[in-house]
């Protein structure tokens, strides 16, 4: 992954199309090193607190949809409970 821009992009495409596991783990690990090196702060689940893995989209607030729906319904309970006085 070095010798050109344009040999880069050409090993990438035959890659995702003949081996996608490696061209995601690769991708992957592509995206968390210019993370790093922008360093762009882990954001956590706003949620269950975890961290957010390094792929998650970058608006993303939740760890997966569990949590996204937890949230949701945590919301809507909070505005239907009553006030305890
Ligand atoms: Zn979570």
């Amino acid at each position: 992954m070095n010798v050109s821009k344009q040999a880069d992009r050409s090993f990438m495409e035959e890659l995702k199309r003949t081996d996608r596991p490696r061209y995601d783990r690769i991708l992957r690990a592509a995206l968390k090193e210019t993370r790093r090196l922008k360093g762009t702060p882990a954001r956590n689940c706003e949620h269950c607190g975890l961290r957010l893995p390094d792929d998650v989209r970058t608006d993303a607030k939740y760890c997966d949809t569990t949590c996204q729906r937890a949230a949701r319904l945590a919301r809507s309970e909070a505005k239907t409970l009553p006030i305890a006085a």
